[in-house]
């Protein structure tokens, strides 16, 4: 189906997507009490499913969600939507469980008494975007564990938001984070990795998601004889570093030339980022 037609999952059926709504009293609108996967499809093939469906169900694990569906539900849920809209490549998914609806207005995780909501959603949005991106410093820091896990993948989004929104206002196309500390933790939506004399650095995953992609990269790296190593990072590391990319489901590898205003000039030759892209392109094709 074509984007305006697509047909949307909500708890076991398939709605046209201005027929498919949540509940007033769903928890996702009572408080951002949800959490999500985004997902992409290659060939048919939703990409690696296992591990998103892992962190899916160890944040709703930690949330103390009731009433879970199970594993094989959430699959058939991905791949009856996909089937339904006709959908094989070029596809993001995004996979939203949320506590469910309350009985009542408001947040005590005692008024939700029916179990999860289950939504799938399922556009056409092929890995077409810019050679490289400009990022800015957000004055907006990221989330520290000492109010929410960074392991729990929630919906409650807002301080990416107000990071997305100071990039906007700066002509930018993603707000670069800082933790409490002031090193690098992640951009708005995506993990960050530089790379600096051959060896490609991520921040730890502290005080950013720890992503699927991320945990990609990391693995073509030690399969491929690639130095990587995580460690606390500081924004004149990424300023100097021969390469800077972005890590996410959404935009895959992609490339960053400024941020701040400098440009991340390659001064040890060959690109390691052209590698890496090659390599996880053909890990796509399998
Ligand atoms: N960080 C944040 C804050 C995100 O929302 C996402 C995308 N869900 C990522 C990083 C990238 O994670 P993944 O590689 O699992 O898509």
């Amino acid at each position: 189906a074509a984007n305006r037609d697509i047909l949307v999952y909500i708890d076991g059926e398939l709605l046209h997507r201005d027929a498919a709504k949540v509940s007033v009293f769903d928890s996702s609108v009572q408080g951002g009490d949800a959490v999500w996967e985004g997902l992409r499809v290659y060939r048919g093939k939703v990409f690696t499913l296992e591990a998103h469906l892992d962190r899916l169900f160890d944040s709703a694990h930690a949330m103390l969600f009731r009433g879970i569906p199970s594993r094989e539900e959430v699959t058939r849920a991905i791949y009856r939507t996909l089937e339904a809209n006709d959908m094989t490549d070029g596809v993001h998914i995004r996979l939203t469980l949320t506590r469910g609806r309350k009985i009542t207005s408001g947040m005590d995780p005692r008024l939700n008494q029916e179990g999860c909501t289950l939504i799938v959603l399922a556009e056409h949005k092929p890995p077409v975007y810019p050679a490289s991106i400009r990022l800015i410093t957000t004055s907006v820091r990221r989330n520290s564990p000492m109010s929410v896990d960074s392991k729990i993948h929630h919906n409650n989004l807002i301080n990416n938001i107000f990071a997305k929104i100071e990039a906007n206002n700066a002509g930018a196309d993603a707000g670069l984070m800082l933790d409490k500390d002031g090193y690098v933790a992640e951009a708005n939506g995506v993990n960050v990795f530089c790379i600096r004399r051959g060896t490609v650095y991520t921040p730890y995953a502290d005080y950013c998601l720890p992503g699927i992609t991320r945990a990609t990269v990391m693995r073509l790296c030690r399969e491929n004889g690639i130095p990587c190593e995580e460690r606390r990072l500081s924004l004149t590391e990424f300023y100097t570093a021969d390469e800077v990319f972005t890590t996410g489901t959404m935009g895959e590898l992609t490339r960053v030339d400024h941020i701040d205003g400098r440009e991340i000039v390659n001064k040890h030759g060959r690109s390691v980022l052209d590698r890496l892209q090659e390599l996880f392109r053909a890990l796509t094709e399998q």
